[in-house]
Formats: structure tokens, sequence, C-alpha cells
């Protein structure tokens, strides 16, 4: 999955709304950047095989140290005790809690569109629904969730003020994600590492922009 992870920081922020934006937005996809930052460093593996869903062509066979199941509980503590170390205003259960449901809830929904790549324990034991080869349920699904999230969030009263910036954010990611869609498969890893890692950083930072007070 792709976009459809900011859904859960959409309603994330609903919840705990000193929580920045963009730290939930990093949060949803923390253990996608580090994939992007291992799979350029060989840490981890994937093969790039045109065909391989019908929706993209990762054959994602090497990936323990972010989209393992104990991999992801670790980024979920991890993040959510470096976001209250950094955040005076996130230092209570509350914000701490959501940080780490919103880190594990990627290898959740992962889980519904992946094939079986996903290791419950090391790179073993590999699970997925295989939505990903079901074209059109796939990117229902992806687009569903994210509208629903950015419904969620667009209907708080206190975020009046930055409703026109989240509908634009989220017209943003949706047209990202269709052009992911209709675009060719990436030329290399590299490619493929860079341009998620800059898209993952851009979205972060457009959130940040999303809620600004002015
Ligand atoms: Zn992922």
């Amino acid at each position: 999955m792709f976009v459809g992870h900011y859904s859960v920081s959409f309603v994330a922020k609903r919840i705990a709304p000193e929580v920045p934006l963009w730290i939930l937005f990093v949060a949803a996809q923390i253990v996608d950047i580090f994939w992007a930052i291992f799979i350029a460093t060989g840490i981890e593996q994937v093969r790039i095989v045109p065909g391989f869903t019908a929706s993209n062509p990762l054959d994602l066979h090497f990936m323990p140290f972010t989209h393992s199941l104990p991999a992801s509980l670790l980024w979920a503590i991890g993040l959510a005790a470096i976001t209250a170390a950094l955040l005076p205003s996130c230092r209570n259960r509350r914000a701490m809690l959501v940080v780490a449901v919103v880190v594990m809830s990627h290898w959740l929904l992962d889980l519904l569109v992946h094939v079986p790549d996903l290791p419950l324990w090391g790179n073993e034991h590999k699970v997925g629904f295989g939505l990903w080869n079901h074209f059109a349920v796939a990117l229902l699904l992806e687009t569903a969730l994210l509208l629903a999230g950015a419904f969620w969030l667009c209907a708080d009263s206190n975020q009046a003020k930055h409703r026109k910036r989240l509908i634009i954010l989220t017209a943003v990611l949706l047209l990202v994600h269709a052009g992911n869609l209709i675009g060719p498969p990436p030329q290399s890893v590299t490619h493929l590492a860079i341009s998620a890692f800059a898209a993952y950083v851009i979205f972060g930072l457009w959130a940040w922009f999303a809620q600004r007070s002015n």
C-alpha cells in the first residue's frame, strides 16, 4: 500500500490533536522510509519484475528489518519514544500510543494488499492477502481509505482553517498514486528507492505545511 497509509494519519490527528500531522505522516510510512534507504544500500532487497502483481512490479523478497512483524513493533516503540523525547506536547500516554499504533497500522494495511512477502519472523513465515493481484479492488480500497480518513479529519471543527489545504494534500496524494499506477515500472532499484524516499519526505513536508497556523 502507498498513499492509503495516510488515512490512519488523518484519523490519528483527530484522536490525538497534540501530535503534529507531519509526525503522523512519518509514522505511517516510517518502515517504508527506511525500506527505501535499506534497498538503496543493499541492507534489504527487492527485484523489479514487470507483471509480478497486477498493481506493481515489486518482488519484495527480503525486507526483514522493516516489514517483519517484530521489526514493525520495534519501529513503533522507537518512533513513539523519539516523538515523546523531542516534543514535550507529545509526552503523554495517548500521544505515544497513537504514534505507535499508526506505525503498526502500516504492517496491517500492507498485509491486505501484499502478496505473501511480510515475514512473521526474520525472513520466514511470510504472509499477505494479495489484493495487489486484484487491481480494481486494491485501487478502490486504497482510494476509499484515504478519502474516508481525510473526510474524518476535515469534519473536525478544529481543522476548519486547514480544511482547504487538507483537501489539496489529499488530491495530490491521489494524483501521485494514480501516476504510479499508470506510469512505467521504475528503471532500477536505485530509482525506486530515491523516488519513494523523495515522495515520503515531500508528503511529510506538505503535511507540515497543511497544518501551519497561518
Ligand atoms: Zn510497506
